[in-house]
């Protein structure tokens, strides 16, 4: 399938996880990607996949992102993938801890979007992809006070975005997937101090009985990254395994 054909497409975090098989995933579908993370040792992998380009982009940093954005040009597809997970009730969470998360996983969102919507608007049109999570818009998982706050607004953003351009031919969605498979989840299971049983229990919250698998995640990507979804804006997309059902 070669959804993506002619189309030039820019992911955030693309290093390893859903970020990772998205870029795969829509490679495969003909687009020209642009894959970005801190990571250059993930990077200079991603660089030998055909029809992949890899440039270090730490989403932080405003001035390289727009640096970026002046250097590829206009692109048709931007997802927005990087985010950080804090563990932990509000309790036990710091103003830092609440202000790392919300630069990574909602305003780093905005100042993609800022720099690389106007060139979507020039070529009158584009799709955007934010990376949500259920935690926040859709469940209050224990032990995620920031982090589902700070999900939480990337919907938000995504509406506002999609409400302001709809007439313009931008669509912007987010994406809430439930607990995935990814290398960042190994570590977060590892950092509990009883892996096996760490993962028994995120298993156990999954009413199919098993994690997603990032490229279950990298399908509804494309999905929303292509014209199959021409219709389709201002949504949040829950792919959780009936979790939240
Ligand atoms: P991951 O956490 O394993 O990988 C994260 C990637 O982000 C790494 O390649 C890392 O180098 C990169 N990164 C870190 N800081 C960065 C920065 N400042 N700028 C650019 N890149 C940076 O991947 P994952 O678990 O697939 O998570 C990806 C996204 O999906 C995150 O936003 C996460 O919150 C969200 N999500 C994950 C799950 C899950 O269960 N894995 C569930 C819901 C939502």
């Amino acid at each position: 399938m070669e959804r993506l054909k002619g189309r030039t497409a820019l992911v955030t975090a693309a290093g390893q996880g859903i970020g990772r098989a998205s870029v795969e995933r829509m490679a495969r579908e003909g687009a020209r990607v642009i894959a970005t993370d801190v990571n250059e040792a993930m990077l200079a992998e991603l660089a030998q996949v055909p029809g992949m380009t890899a440039r270090r982009l730490d989403v932080l940093d405003g001035t390289s992102i727009a640096a970026l954005a002046d250097d590829v040009g206009p692109v048709d597809i931007l997802f927005n993938c990087a985010g950080v997970v804090h563990n932990g009730t509000v309790l036990e969470a710091s103003e830092a801890d609440w202000d790392f998360a919300f630069d990574l996983n909602a305003k780093a969102q905005f100042r993609m979007i800022r720099a690389f919507l106007p060139g979507m608007l020039a070529k009158g049109g584009g799709s955007i992809i934010n990376m949500s999570s259920v935690a926040g818009p859709k469940k209050g998982p224990v032990n995620r006070a920031v982090y589902s706050a700070s999900k939480a607004a990337v919907v938000g953003l995504t509406r506002a975005v999609a409400a302001d351009y709809v007439t313009r031919g931008i669509r912007c969605n987010a994406i809430c997937p439930g607990t995935v498979d990814s290398p960042s989840l190994h570590e977060r299971l590892r950092a509990t101090g009883d892996y096996d049983g760490a993962l028994k229990a995120f298993i156990a919250r999954q009413a199919m009985g098993r994690l997603g698998h990032a490229d279950e995640i990298a399908a509804l990507v494309c999905y929303l990254a292509s014209d199959e979804a021409g219709f389709t804006t201002g949504t949040e997309h829950v792919i959780d395994g009936g979790w939240t059902a």
